[in-house]
């Protein structure tokens, strides 16, 4: 889908100038003659880049970008400051204010198609990562989406890919203080770096020496640990036409020489900044997802985990034909273990519990916490004799040495009941659970610490 350009400025013959060059692009563009209305604009969402003049009466474009950015729901739009005069003051005004990037009228043709497909790729990213983060949200949990905003002031670290001495030096003292530059002058060496290290940002130059500073753009594009590392290039004027390919292949922004070091440290902030914002909706994502289906104090699969998992495990063992075995694990007297030694001693038996569980069972067993001291192991693969020598060795485990909770206190001796539970003819998830759970039952009843199974 073509990108939305949301084009704000006060003067006519401005907008009409901007729109007809971004239509010739194939954009499509909506226009707004005031900031109140460019915000009404983009809290409806209804754009996916701002294109914002400076100065506009009433509220100027500082402010307006201002706000957006405060605003978790239109934070993440990408926002261009179109400034009359070549001013660096104007620049760093507009970076305080939050803007993505910057236009000089006269606003010249490559730039600005280059540009706004960038920060068209970028809002892409946003929307989706956005959209997954609203889906995954936990209740109750303070909005994600306005504590991914919050700026990363840390030091980043970046890849400068430059051969001549003298640049490199330029940029490494633009960032004396503010972040590290590690350079490398080699292009193989540079992707060697990039693909171990933990960059928050690859500058390269295009004049290396013999080679095509492109190629490795691309190759930083197509792997897997530096996909989402932002990149920036160095070109010569004369080198406008290679840009255009850069973007195409991904490449984030670019700079010409000569170097304006405001210029460099405003675009390489940004970079920085957006990176941080993606990186952080990522983990929340990430986080969501693993918290539906891991348990937070075993980091065993949960109760939801394998509710979803165990009919499908017992559906493939019928078509291949093989056995497939369930056990029920319930510490032993745990109440007692809260009682004496308080609830923060049962948790650390818990831990405890399930991290000798998983030793002594294959990587392909799932082991999940059903609630509570209650656990369960699916064993895909597993007759029941198998699984009642590994139930044994599970038991055996536990009752061996006493569960150490924290220095000065007293090691607790914990022991636990299990029920077997073959999967048999009638390959039903729901009979082979109750099974296992009746076997549990006649462990428990015949004075715990031992296995019992239950024949199909
Ligand atoms: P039994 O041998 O019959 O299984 O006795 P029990 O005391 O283990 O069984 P019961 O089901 O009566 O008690 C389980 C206890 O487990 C009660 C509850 O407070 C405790 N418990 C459940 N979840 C947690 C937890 O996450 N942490 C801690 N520390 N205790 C928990
Ligand atoms: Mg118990
Ligand atoms: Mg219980």
């Amino acid at each position: 889908m073509s990108a939305r350009i949301l084009v704000v400025d006060d003067l006519a013959p401005n907008r009409k100038l901007l729109e007809a060059r971004l239509t010739a692009e194939y954009f499509d563009v909506i226009m707004a003659s005031s900031g109140p209305e460019a915000l009404t604009i983009c809290a409806a969402g209804e754009c996916d880049i701002v294109l914002l003049d400076v100065m506009m009466p009433g509220m100027d474009g500082f402010e307006v970008c201002r706000r957006l950015k405060q605003d978790p729901n239109t934070h993440h739009i990408p926002v261009v400051m179109v400034t009359a005069l070549d001013q660096p003051a104007d620049r760093v005004r507009g970076l305080e204010a939050g803007a993505d990037d910057f236009l000089t009228k006269p606003i010249d043709e490559i730039a600005l198609a280059a540009r706004i497909r960038s920060l068209g790729r970028l809002k892409e990213v946003f929307d989706e990562l956005r959209a997954r983060v609203a889906a995954s949200a936990v209740y109750g949990a303070a909005d994600p989406l306005a504590a991914a905003m919050q700026e990363d002031k840390r030091p980043g670290t970046i890849l400068l890919v430059e051969d001549r001495l003298a640049s490199a030096n330029h940029i490494k003292t633009a960032f004396r203080d503010l972040h590290h530059v590690d350079v490398e002058d080699d292009p193989q060496e540079a992707l060697f770096k990039a693909s171990d290290g933990h960059y928050d940002l690859f500058i390269v130059s295009l004049g290396l020496e013999g080679h095509d500073g492109l190629r490795l753009c691309s190759q930083l594009r197509s792997l897997a640990r530096t996909r989402h590392i932002p990149i920036l290039i160095i070109a010569e004027p004369e080198d406008r036409p290679k840009l255009l390919r850069g973007i195409e292949l991904g490449v984030n922004d670019y700079l010409l020489r000569p170097i304006d070091r405001n210029e460099i440290k405003a675009r390489v902030r940004t970079q920085i900044r957006r990176m941080r914002y993606a990186d952080r909706l990522r983990n929340d994502v990430q986080a969501s997802i693993e918290m539906a289906v891991i348990d937070a104090l075993t980091g065993l699969n949960n109760r939801r985990y394998f509710e979803t998992h165990f009919g499908g495990l017992v559906d493939q063992a019928a078509r291949k034909g093989k056995p497939i075995s369930l056990m029920i694990l319930d510490i032993d007297h745990f109440k007692a273990v809260n009682d004496t030694h308080g609830h923060d001693a049962g948790d650390e038996v818990l831990k405890s519990f399930a991290s000798r569980t998983r030793k002594v069972v294959r990587a392909s067993d799932l082991v999940c916490r059903f609630g509570g001291e209650e656990f369960v192991i699916v064993m895909p693969d597993t007759s029941s004799t198998v699984a009642a020598r590994i139930a044994e060795r599970v038991r055996s485990i536990v009752e061996k040495d006493p569960f150490t909770v924290g220095p000065n206190k007293p090691a607790i001796p914990i022991t636990v009941s299990i029920g077997l539970a073959e999967c048999g003819h009638e390959n039903a998830p729901d009979a082979m659970y109750r099974r296992a759970d009746r076997a549990l039952y006649r462990s428990k009843a015949a004075g715990r610490n031992r296995v019992t199974a239950d024949a199909a």
